[in-house]
């Protein structure tokens, strides 16, 4: 496995070229089969990419990413290859364009090595509900890899890709990150384009980057994040210089630990560890203080009813009319939008669909959808309180390690209630990163979340890489 510092290293050195290391992680890709975590893999394009690359860096005018392999969650553009979103829908449905995330990506010079599996429409947080079968945690393959980026949380994890992109509409790229023991990032809300994003919950929807180490997801960060006129909701905020943020010293920083994150239901090796690093942040010159998030119980409830009404209006357009499955037979257009959306869909999509209907519905929305809204504003106001004393916030990412496949799958509120950490940043727009912190007693990671301001990604990768550098080589501890 391997950082950008060492592929930069090895390619200066003249150790390597880009092609030679993506061979290698093409190697890695075909060594993992088993774990599932690859919807398709471009070898002869990423080849052809990486030759183009090494022609660059001989003539001096590589981008920032050269010789960086990519890959790219299922439900991200890339022109000219299939975009599932891990559905049957969508199974033989190929992009048009490239998503911004992507194009920007290419212009850094970094390598786009393959899509990876997920959960379908990225409803999910276990990569189970994927048409394409479940993807298996490296650790255990009896586990799940955390979801619905689970496919490009265990890519890096096993070296098949140096980093990848994952999405996060309540948790998506910070519980996987968690559960594999590998780093996620969820910027803000509008910090990167979602232009080419097949959309989940749009008042939601983040793309982010997974890496092994903070200082490759702060790369990939810097190439993607800024406007897009493509996106309207993409931010007018100037991109800082992330890499320069990593100071590795955290003296007078107030961190805040908010009391309902650390109450019941957490596993107690997940607490021990996070006491851990905040004792080493103390011991360090931050500040650390309590604070109180008081509408933190409601964020589950709020978010499943928001993000499935926004589900149930964008997955609209998938009638068998215009995008991907028309089933056979039909007799007239109402047959055809039934069965097609009855036989491309799977049970979670159907469900969530079913939900967002539900809750928009006339003589409900008021009750569910219009409250939700308002709840919703709370718990912002609750972030807002709590900014005003600390710079940045120290929670579990996950309430417990990774599970085993099946052991939640028949329980959809059990699976939801695995959300209950990481919601609240999709709920109030803000910044989020997971950091591995140690293991449990079965050697499962264990992932500590660290949440910021508004477009204060700076200070979260901050305290991230601070973190990473105390931490003992190999143990993670
Ligand atoms: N697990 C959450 C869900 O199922 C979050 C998914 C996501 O962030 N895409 O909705």
């Amino acid at each position: 496995m391997r950082t950008y510092d060492s592929i930069q290293t090895d390619l200066s050195a003249g150790v390597a070229t880009c092609e030679s290391i993506t061979q290698e992680y093409l190697g890695a890709i075909e060594k993992g089969r088993h774990l599932n975590a690859m919807i398709s893999v471009f070898a002869e394009r990423a080849l052809e990419q990486a030759r183009t690359v090494d022609q660059k860096l001989a003539a001096g005018s590589a981008g920032p990413l050269a010789g960086m392999v990519v890959s790219i969650k299922d439900v991200i553009c890339v022109k000219d290859e299939k975009v599932t979103c891990g559905s049957k829908m969508l199974e033989d449905f190929v992009s048009l364009y490239d998503a911004t995330v992507v194009e920007r990506l290419k212009a850094a010079d970094a390598i786009i090595i393959g899509k990876n599996n997920m959960d379908e429409f990225a409803m999910g947080s276990s990569t189970e509900n994927s048409a394409f079968g479940r993807v298996k945690l490296p650790h255990d393959p009896e586990r799940v890899p955390g979801g619905s980026s689970g496919g490009s949380a265990v890519a890096v994890r096993a070296g098949m890709s140096t980093t990848s992109l994952g999405t996060d509409t309540g948790g998506s790229i910070r519980q996987p990150a968690a559960f594999t023991g590998v780093v996620g990032l969820k910027p803000t809300y509008g910090r990167v384009s979602r232009y080419g994003l097949v959309a989940f919950a749009s008042s939601f929807d983040c793309i982010g980057p997974f890496g092994l180490n903070t200082k490759d997801v702060a790369r990939v960060l810097q190439a993607i994040a800024g406007h897009d006129p493509q996106d309207s909701t993409s931010a007018h905020v100037p991109v800082p210089d992330y890499l320069q943020s990593l100071t590795k010293d955290v003296r007078g920083l107030r961190i805040g630990i908010p009391r309902e994150y650390f109450a019941e239901g957490l596993a107690d090796e997940i607490r021990e560890a996070l006491e851990k690093h905040i004792d080493r942040l103390r011991d360090n010159g931050a500040v650390i203080e309590e604070v109180s998030l008081p509408h933190t119980e409601y964020t589950i409830a709020t978010y499943y009813i928001l993000a499935t009404a926004e589900a149930s209006s964008n997955l609209a357009r998938f009638d068998g009319a215009r995008y991907g499955y028309r089933a056979k037979g039909i007799q007239d257009l109402s047959e055809m939008y039934t069965k097609s959306r009855s036989e491309g869909f799977g049970p979670e999509v159907k469900r969530r669909i079913m939900l967002g209907t539900y809750v928009l519905s006339a003589g409900y929305y008021d009750a569910y959808y219009r409250k939700g809204q308002k709840v919703r504003r709370l718990i912002q106001e609750d972030f807002l309180k709590a900014f005003r004393s600390v710079d940045c916030l120290i929670t579990p990412t996950t309430p417990s390690t990774a599970f085993k496949a099946g052991e939640k799958s028949g329980d959809p509120l059990q699976m939801y209630l695995s959300d209950i950490y990481t919601t609240s940043a999709n709920l109030a727009g803000i910044p989020g990163i997971s950091i591995p912190c140690g293991t449990d007693h079965d050697g499962l990671p264990i992932g500590l979340q660290i949440l910021g301001k508004q477009f204060d990604e700076p200070t979260i990768l901050r305290v991230s890489d601070f973190l990473e550098s105390t931490f003992e080589e190999g143990s993670g501890n």
